[in-house]
């Protein structure tokens, strides 16, 4: 249930509904916006007297939520939810994902050796990257396939941000890592096939980490937005949706890129939404004119795998971008971005 204040409501009043809900035995959740201030209701709505509420000073309406998803919907918030990176190195500028910029969070499948890391880093800091993506665990279709260096890739992905100074985002696969890689990680990603691990999901909405949440291959976006929820409700509000496409019938494509996720998960939702055209179309010479599709769309980030020899990379080669081909298409972005009112920070 959600408290929606009149225009102009003080603090006070939002003070006195607030500690009448937290009698009530609920938890009030204040969400002050430019225009309004929203108050939404955690607990037994049983325990709600809705009528009371109404009479309240300073109240305009009482409203039920009525998606199962409660936290995570857009009319639990007043505004949209802006996750904040603190800059890499003293100095840096930090980032923001959800407000006016698109972020571009660039880099290899997987975390391969040292200096990939630190050269493609600097190569794509040069290039107009915000963040640093590369897998150290990987969630791999074949148990005999490269599963990552672990740790080891987790330093080297650390060493960059400190040497070069992009933020780094990589996954997490099972809950005994969640810490480890929380010290390391300025975004915790969560894996497609991971996207229902409930488990883990409760374990990061612990960690004080933004996590971006990938849509399972084969997922709904009410499911990915209940995920959402899993984790802002164990406690962590800093969570970003990515489309990286699903399974269907077509063949041309390794998944089919949704891009309808964009404007659907937006208007339900407040959270930041992110596409993965490399995932998306599994081929590099498709996931430029996604990745515009997607700006356009009105995406606000997007994750591109890059590989400085693609027909050599331990994973995904054939969807991953050379470097020069992702420095051009950072251009065309821009254009897009600029289109429709954004830019490439
Ligand atoms: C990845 O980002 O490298 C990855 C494994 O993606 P997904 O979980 O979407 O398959
Ligand atoms: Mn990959």
């Amino acid at each position: 249930m959600i408290v929606v204040m009149k225009n102009g409501a003080g603090a006070e009043q939002v003070q006195a509904v607030a500690d009448t809900v937290t009698e009530w035995g609920l938890k009030p959740h204040v969400s002050q916006g430019e225009e309004r201030t929203v108050i939404g209701l955690i607990g037994d709505e049983a325990k709600v007297n809705g009528p009371a509420l109404e009479m309240m000073a300073g109240v305009e309406k009482v409203m039920p939520v009525l998606k199962p998803y409660k936290r995570a919907s857009a009319e639990f918030h007043a505004e949209r939810t802006v996750v904040r990176i603190p800059p890499a190195r003293h100095g840096d500028r930090g980032l923001t994902i959800g407000g006016p910029g698109v972020v571009v969070m660039a880099g290899p499948c997987s975390v391969e050796t040292r200096d990939m890391i630190l050269s493609l880093g600097a190569f794509l800091k040069g290039a107009g990257a915000h963040l640093l993506r590369g897998g150290a665990f990987k969630p791999r279709t074949s148990p005999y396939a490269f599963q990552g260096l672990g740790v080891e890739g987790l330093r080297y992905l650390a060493e960059e941000r400190s040497v070069v100074g992009l933020p780094i985002i990589t996954e997490v696969m099972d809950t005994r890592d969640v810490e480890m890689v929380a010290e390391f990680a300025d975004i915790i990603q969560v894996g497609a096939r991971n996207m229902q691990n409930f488990n883990l999901l409760k374990v990061l909405g612990r960690c004080n980490r933004p996590v971006m949440l990938k849509r399972g291959l084969a997922s709904t976006l009410e499911e990915l937005l209940m995920s959402a929820e899993y984790v802002i409700n164990a406690g962590n509000d800093e969570v970003i949706l990515c489309e990286r496409g699903i399974r269907t019938f077509e063949t041309f494509t390794r998944n089919t890129l949704d891009l309808s996720a964009v404007p659907v998960l937006k208007r339900e939702s407040h959270l930041p939404v992110v596409v993965d055209p490399s995932h998306g179309t599994g081929h590099w010479d498709l996931v430029a004119p996604m990745a515009k599709a997607a700006v356009a769309a009105g995406a606000d980030g997007l994750l591109l795998e890059v590989h400085p020899d693609p027909s050599h990379a331990v994973s995904d080669g054939p969807q991953s971008l050379t470097p020069k081909r992702f420095k051009a298409l950072m251009g065309e972005l821009e254009l897009v971005a600029r289109a429709v009112g954004r830019n490439l920070h």
